[in-house]
């Protein structure tokens, strides 16, 4: 992967542009530009011939400075340390923003998914618990779901570890299915929060959602939910999706439930009738009101940023914006909403499934919802708050550094008090 464009390299880039603007002490710098804890392994798993096949997996505890690592697991083909390593810092500044009790974590496996059956996927999901189950626990790290991995999985993987530990280990991961003490609210969380914020971003920008158009690159555990609250939640028009094959475009808008019907017959969005096929660059630059990139990393860069149309980018996926189209996008006076403030959700209602299951006492989804929106429009605040506030000392600054300057405040803050510096 070239330098510039290594996810790790980027999130130290970023992370050392806020520490100079909130002048961090050196030494706790030096210690958030690396993870705490990095572990690579090749694990064996038994195939649908009967032969073992050798994987490799990864997680990676960022600092747990504010409380146990926590992060997704992704099962992706071209999987690497290195975007383990930025989603890992990410998540560490996502859980800060949401001031929930977690420090950040991730882990992922080399694998392309779509070329397992259900019980090698199982077999898999298993090994990689199996595997980890040394650096992972309620207390340690607290794995969940991203990109192509699952409730199910996380079913499976919380079975694992409790055969492991020989007792009911429901805490160790979050995203599980309801009935083995998922949270109420959890499989649409990610997208709801994104929604959240948007309702607050539209409302600092004086835009009306009421019909206002939308674009949405990609069509998993958050591009989906995504399409469908838009439109439930504002009355507004989802011109625009794609997913890794490609996209469908049409003015008048594109109907949820045929597109996953599309998905579900074909296997891919194109399957769509009546759309015009559009590529993913060409989504990113359509004249939308809202553009909302949910797949993955590095997908607005400095060759594209300077096209972008929309008045709000709302950052679902991890790592969609490159530092350098950053500052083109503030330049150019686009409302960029950045990826830890955005898609906190997923990982505030995680936290509210740990807490539940903690206390094996569980809420409704009208709880839950209530929850998350009180804590990521506080989220929201507090980062225009924070802009004011270096508004006043003369320096501009955009949503996601100012969303650092509080995150990484908090950490460095946490570390102080242990002791750490
Ligand atoms: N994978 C999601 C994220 O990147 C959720 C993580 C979690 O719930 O721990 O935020």
């Amino acid at each position: 992967m070239a330098d510039e464009l290594d996810p790790f390299i980027l999130s130290q880039k970023q992370l050392d542009n806020a520490a100079e603007l909130m002048d961090l002490d050196p030494i706790a710098h030096a210690m958030l530009r690396e993870p705490m804890q990095t572990v690579t392994a090749n694990f064996p798993v038994e195939m649908r011939d009967g032969n073992k096949k050798i994987f490799t997996g990864f997680r990676v505890l960022y600092n747990d400075a504010r409380g146990p690592g926590k992060g997704g697991i992704r099962f992706h083909p071209k999987e690497n340390l290195d975007t383990v390593k930025a989603l890992s810092a990410w998540m560490t500044w996502k859980c800060s923003l949401a001031n929930i009790q977690f420090g950040g974590a991730k882990g992922g496996v080399i694998v392309d998914t779509k070329q397992l059956n259900q019980k090698e996927l199982e077999n898999l999901s298993r090994a990689y618990i199996r595997t980890f189950a040394k650096f992972i626990g309620p207390k340690t790290d607290v794995p969940a779901p991203d990109v192509y991995t699952n409730p199910q999985i996380m079913g499976w993987m919380m079975d694992e570890y409790s055969k492991i530990k020989m007792d009911n280990e429901f805490a160790v991961i979050t995203g599980k299915p309801l009935e083995v003490w998922g949270s109420e609210g959890r499989f649409d969380s990610t997208a709801l929060g994104g929604m959240y914020v948007l309702r607050e971003a539209a409302k600092l920008k004086n835009m009306n959602l009421l019909g206002s158009k939308i674009a949405i690159q990609g069509f998993g555990n958050a591009g989906n939910f995504a399409f469908d609250l838009v439109t439930k939640l504002f009355g507004a028009t989802v011109v625009a999706i794609s997913d890794s094959e490609g996209g469908v475009y049409s003015e008048n808008g594109l109907d949820y439930e045929k597109l996953k019907k599309a998905k579900a017959d074909t296997g891919s969005i194109d399957g769509y009738k009546g759309a015009k096929k559009i590529t993913n660059d060409e989504l990113l630059k359509l004249d939308v009101d809202v553009l909302i990139p949910a797949a993955i990393e590095n997908q607005v860069t400095k060759k594209n940023a300077d096209k972008i149309e929309a008045k709000i980018l709302l950052e679902l996926a991890n790592g969609p914006v490159t530092p350098d189209a950053d500052d083109i996008l503030f330049n150019n006076g686009v409302l960029d909403m950045p990826d830890f403030l955005v898609n906190s959700g997923g990982v505030i209602v995680s936290y509210f499934e740990w807490v539940q299951n903690i206390e094996s006492y569980y809420w409704s989804k009208e709880e839950v919802y209530k929850k998350l929106d009180t804590i990521i429009t506080k989220s929201f605040k507090d980062v225009i708050e924070k802009q004011k506030e270096y508004a006043a000392k003369g320096k501009k600054v955009d949503a996601r550094m100012a969303a650092y300057s509080i995150a990484v405040s908090r950490v460095a803050n946490a570390m102080k008090a242990r002791g750490w510096y």
